[in-house]
């Protein structure tokens, strides 16, 4: 049961005012009774979309129709639509030329495309702090997986990046290496030296995919000056709706390796015979297939095209918007948490590379004496606050960052019964533009 408020309280001064965005007008019931506008701090999770974004795919609803082989005008119409969607992310994201942009589902499905276009021998290094997202597609890489320790500094996580490429280099020069790291941590919400290690990647020949869920809502990020091979990211934290994710970068291996999905848009030709009547195709049963090359290979059937559109228009949105001054407003919003949360002695707030270290707006913490569930459950019963608790589906960091202690850690994104005590299990508080 929600409504809308009749009016939001203002923030202060020294924050500026946030983007409007979906639920910023939904009041929740309070246990205690009456009703609190609601405060939506779980943006790491899911940002809400863009009210902005929302107009734009109501204002071009009613017109879509279907994609590339249609000749009604609607048709061409939605077709022009989806690949300026391409373009536009593209161009936010700095795509170089000859990258390629795939849409894919989120930023779990790019990297799992990813891991699927590896080529045969290639080696993956993964730092066990990451995402789950980024750190288990790699599972059937056929060099194998290596996890990097927690690096307690962005500096150690360099050193560490650059001895394992070293070794590698000299037990296999040959072989292919693919580094997958975040750029902005869902736990601890801190930035990770992104550039630096792509350096580190490419001075031992290997790429680097950058998982950009957290980082890309908060900060400017440009392949051509990160110098990323790849990068991924999904639309609902990127203030869209669910459903679309990009997966952007170089085409080489993308077009070298078999479809991810197989099945109509994805083939150039499928014909009776062998492949060897038909050069370049593969053989499915008695037909001789030919892929199609660039990011149709990897999009077969009818695409998400509403959020493609949807997505293309929060890049639009938050480039007009400018991402220095979301950071600036994010950045005087953090000072009032941290300072909030310093002033009660039994908080503790997760950092890998201690507490200077520059974060996006996300930050998790503890409370001595609290569970993090039952307070997670109280801040949203008692204040309307909805923010979440677990392990965030990073569990060997939030391992490390609690010290790992006996126990079941609670499944990722399943609700536990409340009030069970549970050693491993922080609180986190994220927001961004609509906050
Ligand atoms: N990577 C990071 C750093 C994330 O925080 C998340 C989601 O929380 C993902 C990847 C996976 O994103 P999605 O669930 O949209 O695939």
């Amino acid at each position: 049961a929600v409504a809308p408020a009749a009016s939001r309280a203002a923030a202060p001064a020294e924050v500026g005012s946030p983007l409007p965005v979906l639920g910023d007008d939904v009041r929740v019931p309070l246990a205690g009774g009456g009703t609190a506008p609601y405060a939506a701090l779980d943006y790491a999770a899911s940002a809400p979309a863009l009210r902005a974004v929302w107009d734009d795919v109501a204002a071009y609803a009613p017109y879509y129709g279907s994609v590339h082989r249609g000749t009604g005008h609607l048709s061409q119409l939605s077709t022009e639509l989806f690949e300026t969607a391409r373009a536009t992310v593209a161009e936010f994201l700095g795509a170089r030329d000859g990258d390629q942009v795939v849409f894919t589902r989120s930023t779990t499905d790019s990297l799992n495309l990813l891991a699927a276009a590896l080529p045969a021998d290639t080696r993956v290094f993964v730092f066990e702090t990451e995402h789950h997202a980024a750190l288990l597609p790699w599972r059937r890489a056929g060099g194998g997986v290596q996890h990097l320790a927690t690096p307690a500094s962005p500096e150690r996580a360099v050193a560490v990046l650059d001895a394992a490429l070293a070794a590698h280099r000299r037990q296999r020069p040959h072989a292919p290496a693919l580094v997958c790291v975040t750029g902005a941590s869902n736990v601890t919400g801190e930035l990770w030296p992104v550039r630096e290690l792509v350096e580190a990647a490419h001075r031992h020949g290997a790429r680097l995919v950058l998982d950009a869920a957290q980082l890309a809502p908060h900060r400017a990020v440009s392949l051509r000056e990160l110098g990323a091979d790849w990068v991924a990211l999904s639309g609902h934290k990127l203030y869209a709706p669910f459903g679309a994710g990009v997966l952007a970068g170089r085409a080489d291996w993308l077009d070298a390796a078999e479809p991810y999905l197989a099945g109509g848009g994805a083939t150039a030709t499928v014909r009776r015979g062998t492949a060897e009547d038909h050069p370049d195709a593969d053989q499915v049963g008695d037909l001789a297939v030919r892929w199609h090359r660039g990011p149709a290979r990897h999009e077969a059937g009818s695409p998400n095209v509403i959020g493609a559109y949807a997505l293309a228009s929060a890049c639009r949105a938050l480039a007009a918007a400018g991402l220095e001054e979301l950071t600036r407003r994010e950045e005087a919003l953090l000072r009032r948490l941290r300072a909030g949360l310093a002033a009660v002695p039994e908080v503790r707030v997760l950092s890998l590379f201690g507490d200077d270290a520059p974060r996006v707006g996300v930050l998790s913490f503890t409370v001595r004496g609290w569970d993090s569930r039952r307070l997670a459950v109280a801040l949203s019963e008692r204040y309307g606050i909805g923010v979440r608790d677990g392990l965030f589906c990073a569990h060997p960091l939030v391992g490390a960052l609690l010290g790992d202690q006996p126990g079941e850690p609670a499944p990722c994104a399943v609700p536990d019964s409340g009030g069970a005590e549970t050693a491993l299990r922080a609180v986190r508080v994220s927001f961004g533009a609509g906050t």
